[in-house]
């Protein structure tokens, strides 16, 4: 045809869910290529996203640390903070990933073209070609033949309209550009990106107010959980304010002024030097063209998929953010897989019991499954158990003794459906219980696998151990 290169496969977009199809693509044998509009691939995730708020995030765990030491008997100078050096930090590493993926493209001959796509057909796409470091159109077009298509445009920062425009309100891409340390600091929105950047932000020095419409912080983890986080978080806050509107934005010369409402809600307009929007993220699915190959797009720019993450075009699949949530990068990945699979003519199927989602604050959140929340909502029959890390030998001597350990098992079955853990390092063990769902074990299986002493980590065989009555004595 009169296109200027056509590709087994086409992924619209970079982010963890297109490369990975890409990629598992070209493993697959075939010809692929990747249409994105920023220079470098890893989309949000990599770029405005998971890693960079870690880098950050990681730092000021280490620094609120240190300051545990003082008690036992290790005390350091208050930390010297150099804003500028502690953001090219989080620039190298970026940088160092990002850099890392163009290997991984080059090396599997996966073509990566720069630029904006948009459907024009059912085995089209329009490429505007980019330049430079942000989305600018060169004015160049290209167009692409496809065989098949994938699209993984993900989502983006949802605005809020009465929101104005000013250097002092950012969301979280601006939050992660840190331009300044406030003094006082507004974060609309109580989930995971809005408390994981206030963590950033409180560690450096500024006094947090959060604002949640809803009746908790971290929707969606179990609220015993999120107690224990917020005892421990409670330092951080002037002012929690849940079940609270945010009504009213209006930039001053000496400060965001900020209207609430809600049966708490402060009476006056209250004055802050930062306000964070962490108030959810929009999918891109009306920005692609996708009406021009035939997709259908909801209301709200979801693009719906079957099993195997096929559109109702069936040779165009979508993955990601942009096929609704949780938005959460390791479920873009695993669904890349599936569309890719799909694409080399497999039949694979997308059929994860469960996806985990993980608060990286400190301490860290992780819940996977079924919560105590949902058994109750859905009338789920289910045993509980607990354990508590002011029993586990590790964390008490880590000086971390807050955490707790949960598993949430079918009362009929006996097999573990759910399982929350609270505390350092809660995100790299809630694989365990991922792991445990999936394979349909009861406690008997966790509680006798061997867990090495002492560990955090061996806190879910002892919360095991605790469902299946045995008296877990090993601290
Ligand atoms: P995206 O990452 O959104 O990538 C989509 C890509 O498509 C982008 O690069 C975009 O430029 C490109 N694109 C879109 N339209 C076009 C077009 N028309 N033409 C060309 N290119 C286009 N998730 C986690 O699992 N763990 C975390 O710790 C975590 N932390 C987060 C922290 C923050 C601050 C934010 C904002 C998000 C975080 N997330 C986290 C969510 C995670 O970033 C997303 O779930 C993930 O990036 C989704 O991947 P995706 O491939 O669907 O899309």
């Amino acid at each position: 045809g009169n296109a200027d290169a056509e590709y087994d496969v086409v992924v619209l977009g970079g982010g963890p869910g297109g490369y990975s199809a890409a990629f598992a693509a070209a493993d697959q044998g075939l010809k692929a290529a990747i249409v994105e509009r920023y220079a470098t691939l890893g989309g949000v995730c990599l770029n405005v996203g998971c890693i960079p708020s870690k880098a950050l995030l990681h730092n000021a765990a280490v620094v609120d640390e240190v300051k545990h030491l003082a008690a036992n008997g290790i005390k350091y100078p208050e930390p010297e903070i150099d804003i500028d050096l502690l953001r090219g930090y989080k620039d190298k590493v970026i940088a160092k990933m990002t850099g890392g993926l163009a290997g991984m493209a080059k090396a599997r001959k996966v073509d990566i073209i720069r630029g904006n796509g948009q459907f024009v057909g059912a085995n089209h796409l329009q490429v505007a070609l980019t330049q430079g470091n942000g989305s600018e159109e060169s004015g160049e077009q290209k167009t692409i033949a496809f065989k098949n298509a994938i699209i993984a445009a993900g989502s983006r920062v949802l605005h809020l309209p009465f929101i104005p425009q000013d250097p002092r309100i950012v969301d979280s891409t601006g939050a992660l550009e840190l331009k300044f340390v406030p003094e006082k600091m507004l974060i609309i929105g109580g989930g995971i990106i809005g408390l994981e950047m206030g963590t950033v932000y409180s560690t450096l020095g500024a006094r947090l107010d959060v604002v949640e419409m809803m009746d908790g912080l971290m929707q969606g983890a179990d609220r015993d959980m999120v107690k224990i986080w917020q005892k421990m978080n409670e330092h951080r806050f002037d002012n929690i304010m849940l079940n609270t509107k945010t009504v009213a934005v209006e930039a001053r010369d000496d400060g965001i002024y900020v209207t609430f409402e809600g049966s708490k809600a402060p009476a006056e307009p209250v004055r802050y030097d930062m306000v964070l929007v962490a108030a959810g993220r929009a999918p891109n699915g009306k920005l692609i063209g996708a009406e021009n190959a035939g997709v259908a797009v909801s209301e709200r720019g979801f693009i719906e998929v079957d099993k195997q993450m096929r559109t109702n075009v069936p040779h165009i699949y979508a993955i990601g953010d942009i096929v609704g949530q949780p938005m959460l990068a390791h479920k873009a990945v695993h669904e890349g897989h599936v569309a890719a699979e799909n694409c080399a003519g497999h039949k694979a199927y997308f059929d994860a019991r469960v996806i985990p989602g993980v608060a990286y604050t400190d301490p860290e959140v992780a819940w996977v499954g079924v919560t105590e929340e949902q058994a109750k909502r859905d009338g789920i029959n289910i045993t509980k158990s607990v354990f508590p890390w002011a029993a586990s030998g590790r964390a008490v001597a880590n000086g971390r003794s807050e955490g707790a350990t949960k598993l949430i098992f079918d009362a009929a079955s006996g097999q573990i459906i759910g399982g929350a853990i609270v505390g350092t390092n809660a995100g790299d063990m809630i694989g365990e219980i991922c792991l445990a769902i999936e394979m349909g074990c009861d406690a008997e299986d966790i509680g006798r696998t061997i867990h090495p002493h002492p560990t955090l980590g061996e806190s879910i065989g002892m919360a095991a151990e605790v469902a299946m009555g045995v008296c877990t004595d090993l601290p």
